[in-house]
């Protein structure tokens, strides 16, 4: 019987573990994905250290991943209804199973909170099967909505990787108006993204407040206007800096994009009165934060949106940018660095310290 390689998480603050995992049969209309790359995300640094609920341990991470379809059993299908062959190239929506059925999905019209939703590398576990990307192969279960990839650069898709749906959504909540000054808080990889898309969507000047220094270089070489390292300065140092940049006024548009509760009052306080606020850094409970409703919100006229997870119209949209060789051209300025399925612990270590911009996992690698 042959065996798949896999790094697995296999208790919360254990270390990643090899293992080797039979090939399973595949059931009716599903598919086998030979894994080029895959990547590590803030996401997998919380989930090792099992600051996530509902995740059933053990389980192998990676939940953004591309590569070629390796082995169908029965039939899967595009969106314009023509079924995949085995050795197209593909990547999916690491999302499965959202129902189109219930309340969220159909009165509400919020399908990324539906809660029948289950997410590879996330909410799968190895009692699932082949559900995560830091693997040699993923096992595709029925329904799983798959995107061609034909044209797309392995590693350039990834550079954007999980970070470019979340990050095109929040675009997209911002309602960006052509000519709008817009603040991204954070340097990672979803502040990254947003500031590319945020000026493909018509932002005439983008800032960027984030560190370290490194990234700040990163958000420089993919298009933001100007950037500020928010260590060592005062919380009204900052402000006076936005409102320097900004005709004294405030961001049009500010994406919160940090993880810390603190920016998400800064984001209220760095954008201009009827602005908006678009808060997508917050994916895990890291407590409360207090703020002035009369001054931060009420009197200011204030849109504050959140934004939860991606639906596959962001991930479809993202893989097709990513197709097109200039469009997707400012990925290309982010530092990349590739690990093997027996360096996963180290990748995590250089995720979570901010040293790598973005860790892809490369199955192929010794
Ligand atoms: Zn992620
Ligand atoms: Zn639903």
């Amino acid at each position: 019987m042959s065996t798949v390689l896999a790094a697995v998480i296999p208790a919360p603050n254990a270390p990643v573990e090899l293992r080797e995992i039979p090939e399973p049969d595949l059931e009716p209309n599903s598919a086998l994905l030979e894994v080029e790359l895959s990547e590590v995300c803030g996401t997998d640094v919380h989930l090792q250290r099992g600051n996530l609920s509902s995740v059933p341990y053990p389980f192998i991470p990676g939940h953004v991943s591309i590569g070629r379809l390796s082995k169908i059993n029965g039939q899967m299908l595009d969106l314009d209804g023509k079924p995949f062959k085995e050795g197209d190239r593909v990547t999916f929506l690491d999302v499965h199973k959202t129902c189109n059925a219930c309340w969220h999905c159909l009165v509400a019209k919020a399908t990324t909170r539906c809660p029948h939703r289950k997410v590879y590398g996330i909410t799968y576990g190895l009692s699932d099967g082949l559900t995560g990307g830091w693997a040699q192969k993923i096992c595709l279960k029925p329904d799983t909505r798959l995107i061609r990839a034909e044209s797309t650069e392995s590693e350039r898709f990834m550079a954007g990787g999980c970070g470019l749906p979340t990050a095109l959504h929040a675009v997209e909540r911002g309602d960006i108006a052509l000519g709008d000054t817009v603040l991204v808080l954070g340097s990672g990889p979803v502040g990254l993204s947003a500031i590319i898309l945020a000026l493909m969507r018509g932002a005439l000047r983008v800032l960027c407040i984030g560190a370290p220094d490194h990234r700040l270089e990163t958000a420089r070489a993919v298009g933001a206007h100007d950037t500020l390292n928010f260590e060592n300065l005062s919380e009204s140092n900052r402000e006076q800096w936005v409102r320097d940049h900004t005709n004294g006024r405030g961001a049009d548009v500010t994406i919160e994009a940090t993880g810390a509760p603190v920016s998400v009052v800064q984001a209220m306080r760095y954008t201009r009165d009827a602005g908006k606020v678009v808060v997508v850094g917050q994916y895990t409970d890291h407590g409360e934060t207090a703020f002035n409703p009369h001054t931060d919100l009420n009197k200011k006229h204030l849109d504050v949106r959140g934004c939860w997870g991606s639906d596959f119209s962001h991930f479809y949209r993202g893989v097709q940018i990513m197709s097109d060789a200039n469009r997707s051209k400012p990925w290309t300025s982010i530092k990349l660095d590739r690990y093997g399925l027996r360096q996963t612990n180290e990748a995590l270590k250089s995720v979570a310290s901010g040293e790598a911009i973005k860790a892809l996992i490369d199955p192929h690698l010794p």
